[in-house]
């Protein structure tokens, strides 16, 4: 049987990592300021994960949410400390697409309304409802469309405004990234963050902040939403929770009911998903991360911005985008196999930087010193038009 062709990808093996680092066949080290898509949080095979989740595999792997999973509660509780959400609710699910689609479908549970406001360049997954709300025509079959998800452009605050004036008493929810991660690293202003807190306060929507790339402490706080000084009535997460393990969970907050048969999932919030999330969270806290990743992403911005050649140097802690000039546009390809250093992309000309939220400072100055010489070549070979 062969693989359904879905993914264009690189010719590379990996087959060992640790921390920042990665290896293929040929014994070849990388760079990886990639994480596998924003997933590696603590770093590739961190020795406590590695011991958390192997003790747990050779107690018990797996049971359903018919019995009483204690690490379930211990997870929660960690998660509300460390996200400042002591007083909301944890359900567990597997994967980003999985959170986004049960957020959805509890504010819709929640007030009886069925309109999604989402907006321009956002990526919320590609289950039914999270890819009707993804600004991406491509991925969404059709049927998946529906009426029920309305487009807003990010960032404006007067346009918003005036739909809820409209139409707010049929508005289920706004879902919305505080940082547009697979739109190419724009961040969601304060002042729009404010904005859909208030009017969903206002008009009884609920306020979904879609953290499944932008949160896990990767922007320097818990949520990116978190410097916006708001709080979402339901933040999703997936990617960094598990650092590769799938696991992927919604907080939701008290003014939003459970009932029995609500929502419901076979795999999610297993026993070894919940041993992966409780390591991430202890290395979280033990190494502060989310202080390093402010700070090691500060530097990186900050140094970033001096090189000319790399445009509109955004994001916050380490999620970071710039954009390549036209005569550069193959550096991410030339860093990959010329300098061996992953690192992301967004289309048309962005590159992104979703490094282990553990980078050091040496290995960031590494990245700066083999972009500026791979530059240095590229512009020898083709020199820049003036
Ligand atoms: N939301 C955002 C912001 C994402 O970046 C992604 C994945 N790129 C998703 C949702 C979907 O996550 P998953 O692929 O785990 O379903």
């Amino acid at each position: 049987m062969k693989l359904f062709d879905v993914y264009p990808i690189n010719d590379i093996t990996v087959v060992k990592a640790k921390g920042s680092y990665v290896w293929d066949q040929e014994g070849q080290q990388y760079l990886d300021l990639y994480g596998g898509h924003a997933v590696i949080s603590i770093g590739h095979t961190h020795p406590h994960y590695v011991q958390r989740i192997t003790d747990q595999l050779n107690k018990v792997g797996f049971y359903s949410n018919s019995i009483h999973i204690p690490l379930q509660e211990e997870l929660a509780e960690k998660l509300g400390r460390i996200s400042g959400r002591p007083d909301y609710r944890l359900f567990l699910c597997n994967s980003g697409a999985e959170a986004n689609e049960n957020a959805l479908k509890l504010a819709s549970f929640h007030n009886g309304r069925k309109k999604v406001v989402a907006f321009s360049k956002s990526f919320h997954g590609r289950t039914s409802l999270a890819v009707a709300a993804t600004d991406n025509p491509a991925i969404v079959a059709p049927v998946n469309q529906t009426d029920n998800v309305v487009s807003l452009p990010f960032n404006d605050e007067a346009a918003l405004e005036e739909y809820f004036a409209a139409h707010g008493g049929e508005t289920s929810s706004v879902i919305v990234e505080g940082i547009q991660g697979v739109g190419g690293i724009n961040e969601a202003s304060a002042g729009f963050l404010q904005a859909i807190s208030r009017l969903c306060k206002k008009y009884n929507a609920a306020f979904i902040a879609d953290s499944v790339q932008c949160g896990y402490g990767r922007s320097g706080k818990f949520f990116s939403q978190d410097y916006a000084g708001v709080d979402a009535d339901i933040y999703t997460m997936a990617k960094g929770m598990g650092n590769g393990f799938p696991v992927a969970g919604i907080i939701i907050a008290p003014q939003l009911q459970a009932r029995h048969g609500m929502l419901g999932t076979t795999f999610g919030g297993n026993h070894l998903a919940c041993a992966a999330a409780l390591a991430v969270l202890e290395v979280i806290e033990q190494e502060r991360l989310i202080a390093n990743a402010a700070e090691v992403g500060g530097y990186l911005m900050d140094e970033l911005r001096k090189i000319p050649q790399l445009k509109r140097v955004r994001g916050k802690g380490l999620m970071i985008g710039f954009d390549l000039p036209e005569h550069l546009k193959e550096l991410r390809k030339n860093l990959l196999f010329g300098q061996r250093i992953f690192t992301g992309e967004a289309k048309p000309n962005t590159i992104r930087l979703l490094p282990s939220l553990a980078l050091r400072k040496k290995d960031a100055d590494a990245f700066l010193e083999a972009i500026q010489e791979e530059i240095h070549a590229m512009e020898g070979a083709a020199p820049a038009v003036k």
